[in-house]
This record gives structure tokens, sequence and C-alpha cells, in this order.
């Protein structure tokens, strides 16, 4: 089906072909008509659906038919989880904006940096506006905007917003908004506090399922190669020089293991950088510009990594550490393979992990061929490494008081990372 089809303006169309957008994805066809007769949407999607199109195109087109008034009142307010995916889905929107008659004002605001700039950019107002929760607050406690004129609310990624404790900002912004209002609601999960959440906020919605399966589609091959644990750098930077990989995003358990990856590769010769939520807001924009024109071929990056971040031309994501979830991988990979490009995930099991491996396929309905790279064939099994703490912390919700054990396979990690 194409775009023509769902009943977008022709100057959205042109936006569309310009991007390079040929057909929309599932959760294009099935949003888009829905959100423009006005309806309340609950979508389960990830990121690499294209779930930041299906709700930017109907709203830029509710905006372009509406009439101008000055100063902007906020018709549209998407809360997302991270600064990261702030950035993102405002950049999206106003490139999809490109060709409208009318200009559409889209503030992005996010912590993390100074508030001033914007609360000057909310001078005049905004049409949409693209907000982390807390950053969001301080801005009407700043008087700097208000919620008076929402007729479209967007929670994006609303599983995460709940996850890194934003549930009490959620219900101030709720009580802020008018009653009468449009809901749209994604999240990669629907775990009870997120149905609770979903069931009280959306009218009558229209519930839209994208199978993980077309969700991971896009064309990534997924490997997995044994290694011991403490060669895992080693292999690292041998694959990084023997692979010819332009571009490299590799996932660790902790900030230190980030620093300490990054570091060992850049002595190696390799332009390296860590990612985490530990650095300043400026050194993680430069580190992902860095990244996105090239400059940097690797970026070793905890979960904040995972979620939101757009790099077209990824061409391999690399679980260093394996992630805690299913859900976790699903994210992590699918950094790469995006925009119908191919891409590749490697995922690095050693003896201690492989159980922790299986679970994910097994939840993924996914087989990896197990692999070994000459010259780092592995020699600890299960039983000689069962002492050392297991490096993965475990599958969520399957184990007993996890934050603790998390806590201490994460810092047993760090120091793996550093003896390697
Ligand atoms: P999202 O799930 O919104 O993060 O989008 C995932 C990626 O797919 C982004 O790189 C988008 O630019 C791209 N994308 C979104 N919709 C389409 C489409 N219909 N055709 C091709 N690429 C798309």
């Amino acid at each position: 089906m194409p775009f023509s089809s769902l009943g977008l303006l022709p100057t959205l169309l042109r936006a569309l072909a310009e991007k390079g957008y040929v057909a929309p994805t599932a959760i294009q066809t099935a949003a888009i008509p829905a959100i423009l007769q006005g309806r309340d949407v609950v979508g389960s999607a990830q990121t690499g659906s294209g779930k930041t199109a299906a709700f930017a195109l109907p709203l830029l087109q509710q905006l372009a038919e509406a009439p101008l008034q000055a100063p902007r009142p906020v018709r549209c307010l998407i809360l997302v989880p991270t600064r990261e995916l702030a950035a993102q889905v405002g950049e999206s929107i106003v490139s999809l904006a490109n060709y409208l008659p009318k200009k559409v004002k889209v503030a992005v605001v996010f912590g993390g940096v100074s508030i001033n700039p914007q609360m000057m950019n909310l001078r005049g107002g905004a049409d949409i506006v693209v907000a982390t929760p807390g950053r969001l607050i301080d801005l009407i406690d700043h008087n700097a905007l208000t919620l008076a004129s929402v007729h479209t609310l967007v929670l994006d990624e609303a599983d995460r917003l709940l996850d890194l404790g934003f549930g009490e900002e959620l219900d101030r912004i709720l009580g802020l908004l008018p009653a009468q209002r449009q809901n749209l609601f994604f999240s990669a999960t629907f775990p009870p506090a997120i149905e609770a959440l979903a069931a009280s906020l959306l009218h009558k919605p229209l519930r839209i399922e994208v199978p993980m399966a077309e969700q991971t589609a896009p064309d990534i091959a997924q490997r997995a190669i044994e290694v011991d644990a403490p060669r895992r750098t080693q292999l690292l930077r041998h694959l990084v020089q023997s692979e010819g990989w332009s571009r490299v995003l590799v996932f660790v358990a902790t900030k230190h293991a980030a620093e300490i990856v990054a570091d060992k590769l850049r002595k190696a010769g390799i332009e390296a950088e860590p990612f985490h939520g530990e650095l300043s807001q400026g050194k993680r924009s430069q580190v992902l510009l860095d990244f996105k024109m090239k400059i940097l071929q690797v970026v070793v990056a905890t979960d904040v990594a995972a979620r939101g971040i757009d790099i077209t031309q990824l061409p391999v994501v690399v679980n260093y550490d394996l992630p805690r979830s299913a859900v976790d991988y699903t994210h992590r990979i699918g950094r790469t393979g995006r925009a119908g490009e191919s891409g590749m995930a490697i995922s690095f099991v050693s003896a201690d992990t492989e159980a922790h491996f299986r679970l994910i396929e097994k939840r993924q309905r996914l087989s990896v061929a197990r692999e070994q790279v000459a010259g780092f064939e592995p020699v600890q099994s299960g039983a000689t490494s069962a002492s050392a703490p297991s490096s993965n912390g475990g599958i969520k919700g399957k184990r007993p008081s996890k934050k603790d054990k998390l806590r201490e396979a994460a810092a047993a990690r760090g120091q793996a990372a550093q003896k390697e």
C-alpha cells in the first residue's frame, strides 16, 4: 500500500519521498488513518517499527489544518524518556514538516542542559513540544509554557518512562492537561503498570500490535561468538581491525566497563569513545555527532544508547556484555539495520553467559549458531568458571532480589573489563 492511500497531504508525501520512505510500515498503515480521524491509539511497538512517523505525520496534518494563533498555543505534547529520544523525535518531526505551507514550531526540551535557552525558545509559544517529564515540569514552574491548549498527548516508550521513575512527574503533567484530548500511547512492553496507565488514559483506543518478528525484520544477521570473558576486548579489537567495519556500537553492562573498553581500543589505535549516563549532555551529543560523522569508529555504550538512538548506516552492533532481557536485546540490535539497510548483531557468549543467551534465544524464538574465531577459542567451561559471578544479571523478573544481584553482577563485570 502506498503512503498516498493513507489520506496524507501532498506536502507530507513530498517530505516522505525526499526521505526515501517508499511504503508505510505496518504501524504507520494502521495508525495514520485512525489518528487523522481523532481516535486514541495504543501501539505495542519498538524503535525500528517506524512509530515516530506513525504519530508525527497525522499530528502535522492536524496542525497544518488548524488556524494560526499568536502566541502559538502548545497543541501537541510528546513525552519521551530520554534526551536522545527527545532530540531524535524533534528532528524527525522537523524534517517531515519541511514542505508544509505554514511553519510548524517544534520545541525540544530536556534536562541536563541549561534551562534558559529552552525558556527563550518557548517565547512566542510552540505548536509541538517534545519533552522529558522532569524538564517539562521545571519549565511549567517557570511559567515558560502552559498545557491548557494541548489537544494531543503522545507517550512514547511509556514503559521506559515508568522504568526510569517518571511516574510522579507523569501524574502531575496529566493533571495539567485538558480532559478532552487525543491520546497516543506507544510502548515496547505492556506489564500491568503500563496496561493500567493505558487504561486510565485512553478512550476507546485502536489497539495496534506489531509482531516482534516484524519489528526485528529489518535485515539483521544475528551471530554469537564463543569467547572467554577475559579475552573479549582482544577479540573485539581483532574483529574491528580485521573485518573492515566502518562503525561499531558496542554494548557493555556498566559505565565503568564502557570507559575501560573504549580506553583499551584507543590505546590500540582505534577511534573509540564511551557513551553512558554519567557523561555531560554536551559530551554525549559530541560523541554521537562524531559517530554519525564517522570521526569515531567505535562507541562503547551502556543501555542508555539501546533505545531511541538512530544512526543510519550502522553496520554492526556488538553485545560485549549480554543484555539483561530479551526486550533489551531487541532494542540493542535494532540500532543496526535501520531504515531498510542490512546490519549485523554479534553477541559474545562465554561459558558463564551461555545459559542466559539461550534464554534470550528462547524468548526471541531464535536459534543463533555459535561460532569461534581462530586464536580466540574458549578454554573455560561452565564448570571451571562456575565460581565466577554471573556476568549477565539474569533475565528480568525471573530472580528474587534482582537489583542486588544486578549490582553485584555489574560490579563483577566492571572488574572483569578492568582486568582485560
Ligand atoms: P522509529 O521506529 O520511528 O524509530 O523509526 C525507525 C527508522 O525507520 C528510522 O530510521 C526512520 O527514519 C525509518 N523509517 C520510518 N518509517 C519508514 C518507512 N516507511 N520506510 C522506510 N524507513 C522508515
